[in-house]
């Protein structure tokens, strides 16, 4: 293996996948976790799949000096860098615990890498750093403009590495804008492991299917769609993963900062969606529509031809496989990892 990847927050949902992705592909991987929002077990699942371990070093990214060590220890020549705290609603209740945690941890990060010479980066953002008022489709020169504190972040982080790689031409990194990424890898062995109560669709859903949730509240039916429910564009996450070996293959050979959307180009309903699911649990949802959610866009879907033209990355998977997938884990794995 001549390639070494440090993936941060690889424990976590999309991580795991990804690092699943770059073990298949030849990558040797070192996962950087403080297993906040994630558990460990999800390592021996990746060796299942894949019959390769990756490395563990449970750190805090914003350690510096022990990132700094990880990179002394270990050959590495690019990072994924998915570590960060991902609740919105929380985010609003807590700003500075995310302000600390995305901006101290991306700030660390950086300055590790500066210092080891590595500078090859994949970066998480999200369709969230996009203005609530822009029209899907949006690309990727959509006007920005987040609305929460959680979206703020990935805005700032974007702009710190814009600028890093502006200021030395040896960097290459790629901002990953991702939409609604949902599913679970088919063998149902790793998947997304919500604490609490989920606030998203897809993991709602899941849990009113296996009854841990009474029922699913949908949150208006009076916006301006064709069923008027929201419209969103849910991408599978092993397609997502694929997106990040896509996107490090391109940033091995490019430098510069570049942008891509990760999503299907298409749009689908809350009730299309809760369809879906129905149709692969064989049952009915116990459902009630409430009042609409604060702050909700009515359609957000991507245009990804983008990433099309410049990574050859295309999304594969239906959304019927999206909630198969989901489900399948969701069914075997009940109390995610535990
Ligand atoms: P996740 O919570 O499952 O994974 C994030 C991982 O980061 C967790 O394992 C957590 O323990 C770790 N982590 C958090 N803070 C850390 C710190 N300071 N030091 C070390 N580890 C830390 O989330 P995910 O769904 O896999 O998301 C991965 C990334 O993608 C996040 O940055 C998230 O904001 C972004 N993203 C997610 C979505 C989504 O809907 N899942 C959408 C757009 C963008
Ligand atoms: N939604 C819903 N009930 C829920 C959770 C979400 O009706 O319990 C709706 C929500 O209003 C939105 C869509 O499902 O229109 C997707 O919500 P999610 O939070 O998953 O994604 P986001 O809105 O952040 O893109």
């Amino acid at each position: 293996m001549d390639k070494c990847t440090l993936v941060t927050g690889g424990t976590g949902y999309i991580g795991s996948h990804t690092t699943v992705a770059l073990l298949e592909a030849g990558y040797q991987v070192i996962i950087v976790d403080n297993l906040v929002n994630s558990s460990d077990k999800v390592l021996s699942r990746i060796e299942k799949i894949t019959g390769l371990a990756p490395i563990f070093v449970r750190a805090d990214l914003r350690d510096t000096s022990t990132i700094t060590k990880v990179f002394k220890e270990y050959p590495i020549t690019s990072v994924v860098h998915f570590a960060g705290l991902k609740a919105v609603k929380e985010s609003v209740e807590e700003p500075t615990k995310y302000y600390d945690n995305n901006l101290g941890s991306a700030l660390s990060l950086v300055k590790a890498m500066e210092t080891s010479g590595v500078s090859t980066l994949v970066f998480s953002s999200s369709a969230t750093v996009y203005s609530p008022f822009e029209d899907s489709p949006v690309d990727e020169g959509a006007t920005l403009g987040p609305t929460n504190p959680y979206g703020m972040t990935k805005y700032f982080i974007e702009r710190m590495l814009t600028d890093v790689a502006l200021g030395d031409k040896d960097w290459s990194i790629g901002l990953l804008r991702y939409f609604n990424p949902i599913g679970a890898h088919s063998t149902g062995l790793i998947g997304e492991m919500p604490r609490g109560t989920p606030n998203n669709l897809v993991p709602y859903v899941m849990q009113v299917a296996i009854e841990k949730l009474e029922k699913l509240y949908i949150f208006g039916d009076d916006y301006e769609t064709p069923d008027g429910t929201c419209i969103r564009d849910y991408v599978h996450v092993v397609d997502l993963a694929r997106g990040h070996l896509a996107a490090l293959r391109f940033l091995e050979k490019t430098k510069g900062s570049h942008i891509w959307n990760l999503g299907t180009g298409k749009g689908t309903s809350v009730l299309e969606l809760i369809q879906t699911v129905e149709e692969v649990i064989g049952k009915s949802i116990p459902k009630e529509v409430v009042g609409r959610r604060s702050g909700d866009v009515p359609i957000v879907y991507a245009d990804a031809e983008k990433a099309s033209e410049e990574l050859s990355w295309r999304a594969e998977n239906t959304i019927l496989k999206m909630c198969a997938d989901h489900w399948n884990w969701q069914k075997q794995n009940p109390d995610g990892y535990q």
